[in-house]
């Protein structure tokens, strides 16, 4: 579902007085939409995916996903867009080292309280789809740091979410697997008409004309937007 976010501004206590990590800050991705959100560390980019995903409520602004206004949602409404509409991927993959690659994406299903056996099919097409599907039976120290994302990427797209929030997925991958790690997650916003936002400072997999499949870069600084730019026009 698309995202639309305006003017969301977001402090948090600071001593006797507060930070702001997000200074009205506007961001719009459509379905079908990846944009990378890129800046220096502490530029507010974690923030923006929490608001994005209703984690976290701005002091100010508005968010919207697909024709719903997050501010007008109970408390119980932002739980269940979360759960059903919301894919996160965090920077560390947070897999459990006991648990095979296929059950770390069921263990989802039965912390939203469904029946595992009845997501094996979902679980493995999904592995599939990230080309881990040989993997499905390994646990984590059996696989890659690219393998790991992988699996974490499946996990986040089990129960069909619309929109999916990617938080820097490739910071301990070397280039060649960080790129194709971002095609992947490209490919899955075109044949899913996913809206995403990819959080990364992987520029060089970013540069416009590289084909990774990125719609548009934004430039966070500060807490502030520093510049919108379109790879469809550059491409
Ligand atoms: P980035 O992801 O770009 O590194 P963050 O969004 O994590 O940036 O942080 C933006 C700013 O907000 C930073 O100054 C950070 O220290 C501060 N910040 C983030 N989360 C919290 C929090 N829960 N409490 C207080 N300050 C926070
Ligand atoms: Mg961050």
């Amino acid at each position: 579902m698309s995202l639309f976010i305006q003017n969301a501004t977001l402090t948090f206590p600071d001593g006797r007085d507060r930070l702001t990590a997000l200074d009205k800050v506007s961001l719009g991705v459509a379905d079908g939409e990846l944009v990378a959100l890129t800046g220096p560390s502490g530029s507010g980019k974690s923030s923006l995916l929490a608001v994005a995903g209703t984690l976290i409520t701005p002091d100010s602004g508005t968010v919207r996903i697909g024709d719903k206004q997050v501010e007008d949602m109970s408390a119980r409404e932002r739980a269940r867009i979360r759960r059903e509409e919301v894919g996160f991927v965090f920077q560390a993959d947070n897999l459990l080292p006991s648990l095979t690659a296929v059950e770390q994406l069921l263990l989802t299903v039965s912390m939203r309280g469904g029946k595992p056996a009845k997501h094996r099919g979902e679980a493995m097409a999904l592995l599939e789809e990230v080309g881990m599907a040989d993997s499905a039976e390994r646990r984590p120290h059996e696989l890659s740091g690219g393998m790991r994302q992988r699996v974490n990427i499946a996990r986040a797209m089990m129960g069909t979410p619309s929109l999916l929030l990617i938080d820097e997925p490739t910071s301990a991958l070397d280039s060649e697997r960080s790129r194709a790690v971002i095609t992947l997650i490209a490919e899955l916003v075109r044949r899913r008409n996913l809206a995403a936002v990819l959080v990364s400072h992987d520029l060089e997999s970013l540069a416009p004309g590289t084909p990774t499949g990125v719609d548009a870069t934004v430039v966070i600084t500060d807490g502030r937007i520093e510049s919108v730019q379109s790879h469809l026009a550059a491409a």
